[in-house]
This record gives C-alpha cells, structure tokens and sequence, in this order.
C-alpha cells in the first residue's frame, strides 16, 4: 500500500513538473511562432514533401536534399 502512495506521489510530481516545462515552451513558443501551414514543395527528384523553407532550391525545381539537386541536375544535362 505505501509502494501505491509513492508512486502516486512520483506521478504528481512528474506531472506537474511536465505541466511547468510546458508552460515554459509555450512561452517560447509565443516568442518565435511557428507557421501554422507552411507551403509545402514536393522534391524534383524523388517527390518527398517538405515546407517550402527546407526545399533547396535548384534548376529544375525544389529539392529535399543537396545530392537530389546534383542528381537531378546530372540526369537533365
Ligand atoms: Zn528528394
């Protein structure tokens, strides 16, 4: 029975020190707002989708990586 009472007792304070590290990000959170929907770009070379801010841009479109971008390139010459 005191084992339960402890672990309620372990709970609580992991819950409430979860409540406080939350209020803490939500702070931050106000601070630098993320985008609610970003645009969304699909990659030239393999058609992965990613936030428009991610995308590389490059000749023949957007891409999810450096090596799609030199891979797509060398393929289109
Ligand atoms: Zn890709």
């Amino acid at each position: 029975m005191k084992f339960i009472v402890l672990l309620v007792v372990i709970f609580a304070v992991i819950w409430f020190a979860r409540r406080g590290s939350r209020r803490v990000m939500g702070a931050r959170r106000e601070k630098t707002p993320l985008p609610p929907r970003e645009d969304m770009v699909a990659c030239s070379q393999c058609g992965l989708h990613l936030p428009r801010s991610e995308g590389l841009p490059g000749r023949g479109g957007v891409f999810c990586s450096e090596a799609h971008r030199a891979e797509f390139e060398r393929t289109r010459k």
